[in-house]
Protein backbone atom coordinates (compact mmCIF):
# COMPACT_ATOMS: atom_id res chain seq x y z
CA UNK A 1 0.00 0.00 0.00
CA UNK A 2 1.08 3.23 -0.88
CA UNK A 3 1.07 6.28 1.59
CA UNK A 4 2.10 9.83 1.62
CA UNK A 5 4.03 11.56 3.65
CA UNK A 6 2.04 15.16 4.55
CA UNK A 7 5.20 16.55 6.17
CA UNK A 8 7.68 16.19 2.71
CA UNK A 9 5.57 14.66 0.70
CA UNK A 10 7.31 11.76 0.22
CA UNK A 11 6.06 8.31 -1.15
CA UNK A 12 6.25 5.43 1.13
CA UNK A 13 5.25 1.99 0.97
CA UNK A 14 4.10 -0.29 3.67
CA UNK A 15 3.28 -3.41 4.11
CA UNK A 16 1.05 -5.98 6.37
CA UNK A 17 3.84 -5.76 8.31
CA UNK A 18 4.30 -2.29 9.06
CA UNK A 19 2.99 -1.52 12.47
CA UNK A 20 0.68 0.93 11.16
CA UNK A 21 -0.82 -1.16 8.62
CA UNK A 22 -3.93 -1.71 10.10
CA UNK A 23 -4.69 1.66 11.20
CA UNK A 24 -4.24 3.05 7.46
CA UNK A 25 -6.02 0.29 5.89
CA UNK A 26 -8.89 1.22 7.95
CA UNK A 27 -8.51 4.97 7.35
CA UNK A 28 -9.74 6.94 4.65
CA UNK A 29 -7.13 9.20 4.45
CA UNK A 30 -3.31 7.39 2.73
CA UNK A 31 -1.47 9.83 4.94
CA UNK A 32 1.51 8.67 6.86
CA UNK A 33 4.47 10.44 8.61
CA UNK A 34 7.68 8.59 7.85
CA UNK A 35 9.81 7.46 9.64
CA UNK A 36 12.44 10.76 9.80
CA UNK A 37 9.57 13.28 9.93
CA UNK A 38 8.56 11.31 13.15
CA UNK A 39 11.96 11.55 14.46
CA UNK A 40 12.25 15.95 13.40
CA UNK A 41 8.46 16.23 15.16
CA UNK A 42 9.67 14.02 18.13
CA UNK A 43 12.58 16.12 18.25
CA UNK A 44 10.57 19.41 17.94
CA UNK A 45 8.49 18.27 20.89
CA UNK A 46 11.39 17.52 22.60
CA UNK A 47 12.63 20.94 22.42
CA UNK A 48 9.45 22.58 22.77
CA UNK A 49 9.18 21.11 25.90
CA UNK A 50 12.96 21.94 27.21
CA UNK A 51 11.57 25.55 26.92
CA UNK A 52 8.40 25.33 28.38
CA UNK A 53 10.59 24.25 31.54
ZN1 LIG B 1 8.27 12.66 5.69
Amino acid sequence: MEVLCPVCGRKETIDKTHKDFQKLAKAQTKTHICESCNLKIKAQAASANDLLR
